[in-house]
């Protein structure tokens, strides 16, 4: 299947992942991150789950269900983060709290948590390597979003694998659907029956994302791979002139571009 191929030829084009390596796929109940545990299964790779809890009502609960079920049929371990265990609360409050004190607005707040919450139990879980389940359309918005907001080096570290052994503190994270299309995920996910929830995540409203996916939806899956292959080859560039030093979380340990993590920042608030 054109999926499987992809996914394949771009593990072995930039050496994602190796069959020793234990690998951590992030679950987020959704296509993206379910159909990628699913190849990466078929492909022979050592993966196991790892979802976090957010507290977001019933959808939190269905998608629970979901991965336990799914996982424990294809015989992959599953890992699962209580939020409120690890923080004290769900993430729709601690985007309130956000959005009030600091005027973070949309999926700021709960991307960096999970990523803090991801790196920190994937190094507990021993793993090499952590996949996630970013596609095609979501690098073809982030390079339209940094260019519109004027920032093109906030894309950097973006590539199908970012952080790694040579960043001290980071568990590698590896992307290897970043060439495949949405469209083509979902229908990949809908082939396989996966019973799944194919519906957005209800505390998402970010905006400027949304805008920029709703104009994105106006161009082919062609144009957003040109796109997103593009900013690739400007990437190698944009990291040489903008080497930044990375340090170590002075709080929490985790690594940090200054004395305090991004996420030792939001927990401050709360
Ligand atoms: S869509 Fe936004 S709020 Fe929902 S889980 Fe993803 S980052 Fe969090
Ligand atoms: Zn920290």
């Amino acid at each position: 299947m054109i999926i499987e191929k992809k996914v394949a030829e771009t593990i072995a084009k930039y050496k994602l992942l190796k069959k020793t390596d234990k690998v951590v796929v992030a679950l987020s109940g959704g296509k993206d991150s379910t159909s990628v545990l699913y190849i990466l299964k078929k492909l022979g790779y050592d993966v196991e789950g790892l979802m976090i809890d957010l507290y977001l009502g019933q959808w939190s609960e269905t998608h629970k269900e979901n991965m336990l079920r799914i996982c424990s049929e294809m015989s992959v371990p599953l890992t699962i983060v209580d939020l409120k265990e690890e923080l004290g609360q769900g993430i729709c409050f601690i985007k309130a709290v956000l959005k009030k004190q600091k005027n973070l607005t949309g999926c700021t707040v709960c991307g960096i948590i999970k990523r803090w919450i991801l790196n920190k139990w994937a190094k507990k879980l021993g793993a090499d390597k952590i996949v996630t389940g970013h596609n095609l359309d979501d690098e073809a918005q982030n390079v339209l979003m940094n260019f519109l907001k004027g920032n093109v080096l906030l894309g950097v570290n973006s590539s199908p694998a970012t952080g790694g052994k040579e960043v001290k503190g980071f568990a590698q994270r590896v992307k290897p659907l970043f060439f495949c299309a949405e469209n083509d995920i979902r229908a990949y996910a809908k082939k396989m029956k996966f019973d799944i929830l194919y519906d957005k995540c209800p505390c998402s409203f970010e905006t400027y994302r949304a805008d920029t996916r709703d104009w994105l939806d106006n161009i082919s899956d062609g144009e957003k791979l040109a796109i997103v292959e593009n900013f690739q080859k400007l990437v190698p560039g944009l990291r040489r002139e903008n080497v930044r030093e990375m340090k170590v979380c002075g709080k929490c340990g985790e690594p940090a571009s200054s004395e305090l993590c991004n996420a030792c920042k939001i927990f401050a608030c709360l």
